[in-house]
């Protein structure tokens, strides 16, 4: 879990346009809508892998207003916008703009935008963008009224038949909300006062005891005992294999126990491989179900 300030940390995030505003629509009619708020939910679920509180400013294809999105996102640690560009049918690349406040707002589409190339190899880098700004004429809204860190970040050109292709498939969603996960998270591990209180969590979880009642399984190999470990050996496989004749019979057999243990040991450690790896993307299946903050 992530905490800011000894306060879990939330992130809002917004899935452009919707309702009777479909955004950008692509040369097959993939609508920008729809792609965002998919890449919205996946997102959200891939920020509760990393023990981060997370909410949509909208999920279903409704219209939200701009200034009904900025007020969603009070009272949270950052608020990262999803769109699609387009443009020509050539275009490509990936951009995150933030406003001309700078900041917290610019180191934030910095992460995320970092992060977007780290994890979508072979799109181009359009870099961050001010807005507005020579290289960014148009002011926008969810930016210029930004009451927390915000940036609006455009995954790949929808115009562009290739790349609409990539952001209607289920790959490209997950690979784009993995990476906008991660770069909400180095952002907010950035902020004074954040702490990864991970070490509180572990504390009486299963895989504690399991590692003890492993260890207690496993006779430990001494240097001194080695000569007796070598005629206890042969004596244990020849006992094991007895065990397992039994434990094909037997499924509730002491030794089937054992391998259940040591079975699941791997399985947690698997898990743990999973999330600390870069490359190993583990999507939702985009079915997830979200959640929106309820207005008070
Ligand atoms: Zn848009």
């Amino acid at each position: 879990m992530i905490q800011i300030n000894n306060k879990q940390a939330r992130v809002c995030i917004d899935p452009g346009h919707g309702g009777n505003d479909p955004g950008a629509v692509g040369p097959s009619s993939v609508r920008e809508a729809v792609v965002a708020l998919k890449i919205a939910k996946e997102v959200m679920f891939q920020l509760e892998e990393l023990g981060i509180d997370s909410y949509l400013t909208r999920t279903e294809d409704e219209f939200v207003s701009l200034s009904g999105r900025v007020n969603e996102s009070k009272g949270s640690d950052c608020m990262v916008s999803i769109h699609c560009n387009a443009h020509s049918s050539q275009a490509q690349g990936i951009e995150t703009i933030y406003s001309s406040a700078g900041g917290k707002h610019k180191a934030l589409a910095n992460y995320v935008q970092q992060s977007l190339m780290k994890y979508c190899q072979g799109h181009k880098d359009r870099g961050i963008k001010m807005s507005p700004s020579d290289g960014y004429p148009r002011k926008l809204f969810v930016l210029s009224a930004a009451v927390i860190p915000t940036c609006l970040t455009e995954v790949e050109f929808i115009s562009n038949v290739e790349q609409e292709k990539w952001l209607d498939s289920d790959e490209g969603q997950t690979q784009i909300a993995y990476a906008i996960a991660q770069g909400i998270k180095s952002f907010l591990m950035s902020l004074p006062g954040a702490i990864k209180s991970d070490d509180r969590s572990v504390e009486g979880h299963p895989q504690v005891s399991m590692a003890v009642s492993k260890q207690t399984v496993e006779p430990k190999l001494d240097d001194k005992e080695v000569p007796v470990m070598r005629t206890e050996t042969a004596d244990l496989l020849a006992q094991s294999t007895a065990d397992e004749i039994a434990a094909s019979q037997d499924p509730t057999s002491i030794f089937a126990n054992s391998n259940e243990v040591e079975k699941t040991e791997v399985d947690l450690q698997k898990k743990d491989q999973d999330a600390d790896s870069s490359n190993g993307l583990k999507g939702s299946g985009l079915k997830r179900k979200s959640k929106r903050r309820s207005k008070s």
